[in-house]
């Protein structure tokens, strides 16, 4: 099938370069001028593993405005916040017969994916890989090669022949995907685990394998996990995981499968970016208050967020 990434940045290049490595045809279609003008000035995107083997690997890169494709399937990897904007400078390019894959952090995105697309054809999902921009044109695909995996659910719950045909196309770019049929409860897992490593380590600047050493992580966790899990029976919501093996989880992804990463919100703290903490612990606060529920550990979480992106304005 042919696939178009839109959000051409850390997820978005890694994806689109293990199908376009599998076989696949993809193109890319970025928001971000310098990251197109990079890639087109070197003639392809540097990527590296851990910082090593660094090497160009050519792809096809527009804006919006400039893309002329008709794909099969779109992966969208913007932040949440750009997406928005994103999808009205694409709105030309897409058409029923299109479908919609992404994996984004937070919540948020569905709602405005449903504005451009049949909302059968929406395919979200959770990834466990971890990537990094370095810049505009380099990228680092973190871990081994096959490292990472991911979980893909269909908004309706009920996979078509379409989502399993992509489905083994992930699988043949080794992006290790699962299928399941529990979207509110899939996507919430991942928001409770980001709402924990992401935002912790964002506040403290320390890696996943860092954050799990302190003596304090599993309180920490444990508190925030205990409100999200509260707002998620008020609201209906069946989670996969126990509140234990959502603890379980986050000590996974710690300690074993994601160590060395700095989550994808310290790397917007770190290069004075917004983060997306509005779409995770604001999210689980927010929708809280729609059931009389105050989740007030994840606000004041939040704020502390705020409150860190505010004081980068004075360093
Ligand atoms: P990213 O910031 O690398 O890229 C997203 C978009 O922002 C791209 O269009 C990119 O070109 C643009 N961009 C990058 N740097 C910019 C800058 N300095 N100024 C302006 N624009 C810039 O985001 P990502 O890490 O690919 O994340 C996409 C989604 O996937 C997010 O929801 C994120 O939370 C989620 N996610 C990320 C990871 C990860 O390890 N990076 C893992 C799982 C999920």
């Amino acid at each position: 099938m042919k696939y178009t990434v839109l959000g051409a940045g850390a997820m978005g290049l890694r994806y689109g370069i293990l199908l376009q490595e599998a076989g696949f045809e993809v193109d890319f279609v970025d928001i971000w001028d310098k990251q197109i003008a990079a890639v087109k000035q070197q003639n392809g995107v540097f990527v590296s593993r851990d910082g090593a083997n660094k090497h160009l690997v050519p792809i096809n890169i527009s804006s919006p405005e400039d893309y002329q494709g008709d794909p099969d399937v779109w992966i969208v990897f913007t932040k949440q916040m750009q997406l928005a904007d994103a999808l009205k400078r694409s709105q030309h390019l897409f058409n029923d017969k299109q479908y919609v894959v992404t994996a984004m952090n937070g919540m948020g995105h569905i709602e405005k994916l449903n504005q451009y697309f049949d909302s059968n054809k929406v395919i979200s999902g959770t990834a466990m890989i971890a990537t990094v921009l370095n810049g505009p044109g380099d990228v680092d695909f973190m871990g081994a090669s096959g490292a990472g995996s991911m979980n893909v659910v269909n908004q309706n719950e009920k996979p078509d022949e379409m989502t399993k045909k992509i489905v083994e196309e992930f699988s043949k770019a080794n992006l290790n995907p699962k299928l399941t049929t529990n979207f509110q409860g899939t996507l919430m897992a991942k928001v409770i685990l980001n709402s924990v490593c992401n935002t912790l380590c964002t506040m403290f600047g320390i890696k996943m394998g860092e954050f799990i050493q302190a003596p304090t992580a599993e309180k920490l966790s444990k508190q925030l996990i205990d409100e999200a899990f509260d707002v998620c029976e008020r609201a209906g919501i069946t989670l996969l995981n126990t509140r234990e093996q959502e603890w379980q989880a986050i000590k996974y992804a710690s300690t074993t499968a994601m160590p060395l990463h700095f989550p994808s919100m310290y790397q917007d703290m770190d290069k004075n970016r917004p983060t997306e903490v509005d779409y995770i612990n604001g999210y689980i606060y927010d929708l809280g208050l729609k059931y009389h529920y105050e989740a007030s550990t994840h606000d004041f979480l939040r704020n502390l967020v705020h409150l860190a992106e505010f004081s980068k304005d004075f360093d």
